[in-house]
């Protein structure tokens, strides 16, 4: 049996779904291969898990403020289990609206794993699948690193599968995504220990953010653990674990071990040479600025090219491949990888879109670069015993003052980014900010009134 398609994604995450609906918005016959649930990473052991955990680990944190907000309550308890039940019928949901959207859009959606037999063709289930144009968007999965005792943990996917709530986690890593579980366990009560391998986690980031992030892990009671390197992992006749670090530090009785050190490319299982395509010595895909492989009529899109490995990424390069593609209006579309805002689900979180105050000062002169900064206490926990400082952050360039840069940590920056993003990527410059009227009382206002 073979069927032929104008487009045929491999993956059916962001980048794929996207893509393929697209493509058949355009008028391609268009369809989709999933090897595992429609959705990808970010709806199923991703983003949106990761939200829904976020958003409860917040409401534990709220009942912290309660008391000093008048509110007199008596907690009987957290059940996980109820989270996760809830966690997985919202993702349910989601799963049906995608099978909506193919349905209305007319994208084939095809359950398997494919491979390529060549560079028009990929096999699933023993079927023989052609395409004018493939495009593979298989994403990635976590990395578990070479060392004794490894498998005795998990990672992030075994993570969203657990269905009771650790005792006593250790999470290695120093990404977003063991900052965001290591966060998440700690509010909801789990004796948690994050451990990183050099002085801080998020190093890539502003180090005014991240000094602000240590100084509210360390207020809010988190378990640092700095140039931690682990050695070994055993487990005892009780199933616990001890895992020890390369300077002698060691965490026992350990019920939860989540390896959060990275993740690699789904590009291995493939059957990438059958087509052609050139692979990196990362496994990463190399494309050009139009999603190209080396393959004529094949493209690769989202966490697999490694570029900002971030869900609405892997969907406008995805969205904006099938206009290219299909519609003739756009036939020279491409991606702007310039300037991506994202966020990192933190407590509280942190958004960021630019240069960081050493990037933008390793590629201006010195005096080209100027900085406003603000601490200031966000008036939620202002009035609460739990007084936090929020840091907000501008990096400024030339004699316009353009703005390069804008981070922030505190409540709030999540949602309060994406706007800020929009002028910056309308090349907004302080006096545009300073010409703005504040908001008040809000956190984003310090944004508009930094001096
Ligand atoms: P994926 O979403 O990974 O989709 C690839 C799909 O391809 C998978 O469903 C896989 O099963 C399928 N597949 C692989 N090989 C084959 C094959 N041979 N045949 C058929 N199917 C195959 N990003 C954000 O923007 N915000 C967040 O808050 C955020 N949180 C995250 C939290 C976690 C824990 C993780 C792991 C990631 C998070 N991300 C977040 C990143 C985001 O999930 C990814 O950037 C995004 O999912 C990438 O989309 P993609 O289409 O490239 O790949
Ligand atoms: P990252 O690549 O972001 O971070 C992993 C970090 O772990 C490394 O930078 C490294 O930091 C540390 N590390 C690497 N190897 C080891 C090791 N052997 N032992 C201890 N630590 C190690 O990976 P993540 O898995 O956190 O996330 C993958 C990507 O997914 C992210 O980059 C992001 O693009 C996306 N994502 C986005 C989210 C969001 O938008 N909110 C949330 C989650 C993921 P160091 O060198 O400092 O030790």
């Amino acid at each position: 049996m073979t069927r032929h398609f104008d487009y045929l994604a491999i993956g059916a995450g962001s980048g794929g779904i996207a893509s393929a609906n697209r493509a058949a918005i355009r008028g391609a016959k268009a369809a989709v291969i999933e090897a595992k649930a429609v959705g990808g990473t970010c709806v199923n052991v991703g983003c949106v898990p990761k939200k829904v955990m976020w958003y409860g680990a917040h409401i534990a944190e709220a009942l912290k403020y309660a008391e000093a907000y008048g509110f007199h309550l008596t907690q009987d308890g957290f059940d996980w289990a109820t989270l996760v039940k809830h966690r997985e019928a919202y993702i349910e949901r989601i799963h049906g609206g995608y099978q909506r959207g193919f349905s209305s859009n007319g994208v084939d959606y095809i359950e398997g794993f494919a491979r390529f037999v060549d560079a028009n063709t990929v096999e699933v289930n023993g079927e023989h699948i052609t395409a004018d144009h493939i495009t593979i968007a298989t994403g990635g999965r976590p990395l578990i690193p070479d060392v004794p005792g490894a498998d005795f943990g998990i990672d992030s996917d075994g993570f969203f599968a657990l269905q009771e709530q650790p005792k006593k986690a250790v999470v290695v890593g120093a990404g977003y995504i063991a900052v965001e579980i290591a966060g998440v366990l700690h509010a909801l009560g789990t004796d948690t220990h994050l451990l990183v391998r050099h002085d801080r986690p998020l190093r890539q980031f502003d180090n005014d953010i991240t000094d602000a992030l240590l100084q509210r892990m360390d207020q809010d009671g988190h378990q640092l653990h700095t140039h931690c390197d682990v050695e070994k992992v055993e487990k005892n006749s009780a199933g616990l674990l001890t895992i020890t670090c390369k300077d002698g530090q060691q965490f026992t009785d350990v019920d939860c071990l989540i390896w959060a050190i990275g993740r690699v490319p789904a590009t291995d299982k493939i059957n990438l040479e059958a087509a052609g395509v050139e692979v990196g010595e990362n496994g990463l895909i190399p494309v050009d600025e139009y999603q190209n492989t080396n393959v004529k009529g094949i493209y690769a899109v989202g966490d697999i090219t490694g570029a900002a490995q971030l869900t609405p990424v892997a969907i406008k390069a995805g969205r904006l491949l099938a206009e290219r593609l299909f519609n003739k209006d756009m036939a020279d579309a491409k991606m702007d990888f310039s300037l991506i805002p994202t966020i990192v689900f933190s407590h509280p979180p942190i958004g960021t879109i630019g240069m960081t105050e050493d990037q933008a000062r390793a590629c201006h002169d010195d005096q080209e670069i100027k900085v406003y900064r603000s601490q200031f206490a966000a008036m939620y926990n202002a009035i609460t015993p739990h007084r936090a400082l929020s840091t907000f952050k501008l990096i400024c360039c030339g004699p316009d003052e353009r703005v390069i840069g804008l981070h922030g940590i505190g409540e709030g920056m999540d949602e309060i980014l994406q706007g800020f993003a929009v002028a910056m990527k309308m090349g907004a410059t302080k006096a545009d900010f300073d010409a703005t009227i504040a908001l008040h009382p809000t956190s984003a206002e310090e944004f508009v009134t930094l001096r």
